[in-house]
């Protein structure tokens, strides 16, 4: 019987290929996370702010929601 335990060579090609992908794969994943993150502002951006009409001119334009008071167009204002 053997009593050897077998410790697998692992070569020098393999470690730097090992090395590599880990590489990509971490690049992958930090742009996966960057999009994910820029997916949740654009989201939060898109909740955060609302569509008003000018009431001068009828025209649609963005505000914040917390300013709710504004009627206007940053035109007409
Ligand atoms: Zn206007």
């Amino acid at each position: 019987m053997k009593n050897e335990i077998e410790i697998p060579v692992i070569r020098e090609e393999n470690l730097v290929a090992a090395n590599m992908r880990r590489e990509k794969y971490s690049i992958t994943r930090d742009v996966q996370a960057r999009e994910f993150n820029e997916a949740i502002v654009a989201r939060l951006l898109s909740e955060s702010v609302m569509k008003i009409k000018c009431e001068t001119c009828g025209r649609e334009f963005s505000v914040p929601k917390t300013e709710d008071t504004i009627t206007k167009c940053p035109d007409c204002r």
